[in-house]
């Protein structure tokens, strides 16, 4: 049996065999600080590619299955490597609801590379369909489940339309990491991370991943990219996010039945006019994420009855959520996330956005109880 033959990804995560302890004996993977190498066996500069990042490239790889990964400096510079790679000419069909920098991204900065986007609405597989221009079309883009309001998108079916138009699918997978969700099994051609969230799980790393399922001439573009840009992961951080992604099926499990508590309680809650949460019965995405999911992940939004000013007080009397953003760690967040996406948002103003983390569940509800309170 050899290191490949552990697919499972919560084996893979945990035990991370076969990194660094080929000569040791070593169980935990190592700091491998080095910027450049003698000539001749293999590697050259870091920025182009480097050991201190390979052990995490290998784990995220045998984490989603797929045929080769990097990792970049964050999320943004990921994501946006990709999609310059697409090359001048290309027009990409991009979620209207999704992480709102890299939608504006999309929308204001990539036609400066030659780059053009349609959106479509969340989930709505016609909608992408019809926003394919035939010849033009290189990628879709999906997240799903998607920030802030958690619509879920079906992977397998977005795939094949994807496909039949000649273009890529492309998943950013950021709060479903692979102990949830393995895009590149449904069909998807490259799965993106920002590793900053779940994967790394303790809000101390700043960084980014793809994982693709073929190294065709698109990858080494994108290698190309990551060079160019000079958006390499340090070894620092690589070493970090390894030691990170060890618990991140056992993370994941606790983000999971926590969020699952929270979304119960808010249900049931008079201040709180609607619960966002793939794991609840009544969420449109339900029976696709029950389909694609092993868990429903710790990202959850609430709507206010008592609207914008209700929504800005609330966030002002959390005492275990602290009023920040991002997602992903150990701890709880809460965010007002209208006022952070500004004008072009289409997130609604009485929108709170809750990252559940691995609190205990009675403590995260209260906590939000007394803050909705009179
Ligand atoms: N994608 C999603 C879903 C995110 O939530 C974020 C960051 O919040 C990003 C991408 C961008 O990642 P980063 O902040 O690591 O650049």
């Amino acid at each position: 049996m050899n290191d490949d033959s552990f697919t499972d990804p919560a084996t893979v995560a945990a035990s991370m065999i076969g990194i660094s302890d080929a000569e040791t004996g070593d169980v935990a993977p190592h700091v491998k600080p080095a910027t450049t190498y003698k000539y001749g066996q293999g590697y050259v500069y870091y920025r182009d590619n480097g050991p201190g990042m390979g052990d995490v490239e290998e784990v995220l790889r045998r984490l989603e299955g797929g045929k080769a990964a990097m990792v970049f400096a964050s999320g943004m510079a990921a994501a946006t490597s990709l999609l310059v790679s697409l090359g001048s000419g290309a027009h990409i069909v991009a979620p209207e609801t999704m992480y709102w920098f890299l939608r504006n991204w999309m929308v204001k900065d990539a036609p400066a590379f030659g780059l053009s986007v349609t959106l479509y609405p969340n989930g709505n597989l016609d909608a992408i369909k019809a926003a394919i221009a035939p010849g033009k079309t290189k990628a879709v883009w999906v997240e799903t489940p998607a920030n802030p309001d958690w619509s879920i998108t079906d992977i397998k079916a977005a795939a094949d339309i994807a496909h039949d138009a000649g273009a890529k699918l492309f998943i950013d997978s950021t709060t479903a990491p692979p102990v949830i969700t393995r895009p590149l099994e449904l069909g998807a051609d490259v799965v993106m991370h920002s590793a900053t969230k779940f994967l790394n799980g303790h809000s101390d790393v700043l960084a980014g991943a793809l994982i693709t399922n073929e190294a065709n001439d698109l990858w080494e573009r994108v290698h190309h990219a990551r060079a160019g840009f000079g958006g390499t992961l340090g070894a620092f951080e690589s070493w970090l996010l390894l030691r990170g992604v060890r618990t991140l099926d056992v993370r994941m499990q606790r983000h999971s039945e926590n969020a699952m508590r929270v979304a119960d309680a808010m249900l049931a809650n008079p201040a709180v006019s609607h619960v966002l949460y793939p794991g609840l019965p009544d969420h449109p995405g339900h029976d696709i994420a029950k389909k694609q999911m092993k868990g429903f992940g710790g990202m959850m939004s609430i709507r206010l009855t008592g609207g914008t000013d209700a929504a800005a007080r609330a966030v002002l009397r959390t005492k275990l959520f602290r009023n920040a953003t991002s997602l992903g760690g150990t701890e709880s967040l809460i965010e007002h996330r209208g006022p952070v996406e500004g004008p072009d948002s289409p997130t609604p103003q009485d929108l709170l956005r809750l990252s559940v983390g691995l609190e205990n569940a009675d403590d995260l509800i209260a906590d939000l109880e007394q803050a909705l309170g009179q």
